[in-house]
């Protein structure tokens, strides 16, 4: 067979819906980009069957973009894979999948010309095969440059650092970040001695291998984490968000959460979500409900089972109805003013509806992006991975948010969150976080207009790439 004409990106990216949206539209901005006619191929590694949900997104992918599942090693692994949890459940996948991963490389290498091999935040073990195949290795970092520079300097930090990150009295110094307490670092940080700290370390450990890392942030939104990353000279940072879904295939006819938002008044729901897997304890979730009831103010909650219920599936995810969960009655008392969605909603054209008027959001950095290219303010409510640090930087760096305060045994009570609701969509607080968060939005759609430097940045990549072919 011939070699294709054009140049190719191979894109290993891991398991989880937040991590194939974004590395998806990195693929779909190089095919659209100008006239260079990118292809490209996204591999993943996978745990399990694919999901309703994984298969309906990837129903849309465009012309010159496939998509490879990798299926799990063997099912003495799968099983093995339900005991751990969170990024060593993650490496290990990737780790068993190198050599599936290896085979399709070599297969592509026979018909395309492969230019860059990029791999996500917790890919880099996939390099051996770019090495192998000497092919030039790369990584599409999703989350923001602060999360990139605590990864690239993970290691020093580990040297420099005695003991638990979250005993510290003093903040932490990440390089180009404002002042990070260790509580506010991302669950592995939380216990060293766990294996996932010892997994991260050894992921971030092969960073600095990369020939380049493609971040979604933008200048305006993290200069001097940008600058000072760009001043390290290599790998080479290329910030390019923020990268969105587009969700416009989304109307009143085929989706009934358009059509609720369509009657109501303009900035007046509260978007309730905390991502693609994230989960509330029982006891927690009746507080959320009692705290949107007592706010008065409209919602549309997207509800997930209970994290400490028995889990119906594999890997959490329960088959019960989350609406059973909810307390006696409050169904029929917030008729009217309450949407309630089970397990998942069409984020993207919710949060681009004119009735929305603030996001209560668990900070993925997907949602937060999302969030400010709509220009919606925030309520932030962490619950793991790297959103308690995503979470600072919105509220006391940023500014665009509010947090509800925690009170005793870890729960957000009621009223706090009632008040803190009132306070967002009709309250003066509110008014002030809207206002910043309407900057961010204009600074998100002027980085991505041909001379912005998200596009100039990308058109580097680009270009950098193409010269590959000749
Ligand atoms: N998402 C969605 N509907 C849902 C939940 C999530 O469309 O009900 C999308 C959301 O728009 C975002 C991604 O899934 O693009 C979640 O990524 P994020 O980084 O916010 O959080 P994660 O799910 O990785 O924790």
């Amino acid at each position: 067979m011939e070699k294709q004409e054009l140049p190719h990106v191979a894109l290993f990216v891991t398991t989880g819906m937040g991590h194939w949206i974004p590395v998806l539209e990195f693929a779909k901005s190089l095919n659209s980009f100008e006239n260079h006619n990118f292809t490209c191929t996204l591999i993943a590694p996978t745990y399990a069957p694919l999901s309703k949900n994984e298969e309906s997104f990837l129903e849309s992918l465009p012309n010159g973009i496939d998509f490879i599942a990798l299926p799990p090693a063997t099912s003495d692994y799968l099983h093995g894979l339900v005991n751990v949890k969170g990024e060593t459940r993650v490496v290990l996948n990737v780790r068993s999948s190198l050599s599936a991963f290896r085979d399709v490389v070599r297969e592509l290498m026979g018909t395309k010309t492969l230019v860059a091999l990029v791999v996500d935040l917790f890919g880099t073990d996939a390099f051996d095969v770019a090495m192998e195949f000497n092919i030039p290795p790369y990584i599409f970092f999703p989350p923001n440059a602060m999360n990139l520079s605590l990864f690239l300097h993970m290691q020093e930090l580990d040297k420099k650092v005695s003991g638990q990150y979250k005993d510290l009295t003093t903040p932490i110094e990440i390089p180009g970040c404002f002042p990070i307490y260790g509580k506010d670092l991302a669950d592995p940080f939380q216990d060293r001695k766990n294996d996932s700290y010892k997994w991260l370390l050894h992921t971030a450990s092969k960073y600095k291998l990369a020939e380049g890392i493609i971040v979604n942030t933008f200048q305006d939104l993290e200069p001097v984490a940008i600058k000072t990353l760009q001043e390290l000279g290599n790998p080479q940072i290329y910030p390019i968000g923020p990268l969105t879904q587009n969700g416009l295939n989304y109307s009143s006819e085929n989706c009934e959460c358009v059509r609720w938002l369509n009657e109501q008044p303009l900035g007046s729901v509260l978007y309730v979500s905390f991502g693609s897997g994230g989960a509330l304890t029982h006891k927690q979730m009746n507080e959320l409900a009692m705290g949107l009831e007592l706010s008065n103010q409209r919602f549309l909650w997207v509800i997930k089972c209970p994290s400490n219920v028995p889990s119906g599936s594999y890997f959490g995810l329960s088959n019960q109805d989350p609406k059973a969960f909810l307390p006696n009655g409050f169904l029929d008392r917030v008729k009217g003013r309450g949407l309630l969605v089970s397990n998942w909603a069409p984020q993207v054209p919710i949060l681009n509806h004119g009735s929305i008027g603030g996001f209560l959001t668990h900070c993925g950095w997907n949602s937060t992006l999302e969030s400010m290219v709509n220009g919606i303010p925030l309520i932030v409510w962490p619950l793991y991975a790297e959103q308690r640090l995503n979470a600072v930087m919105l509220t006391q760096e940023l500014k665009v948010a509010l947090r509800p305060k925690v009170g005793e045994n870890g729960l957000v009570k009621a009223d706090v969150i009632a008040n803190t609701v009132k306070n967002l969509i009709v309250g003066e607080e509110g008014k002030q976080v809207r206002n910043r968060m309407r900057d961010i939005k204009v600074a998100a759609e002027r980085v991505l207009r041909p001379d912005g430097s998200s596009r100039k940045s990308l058109a580097n990549l680009v270009s950098l790439w193409s010269s590959k072919m000749s």
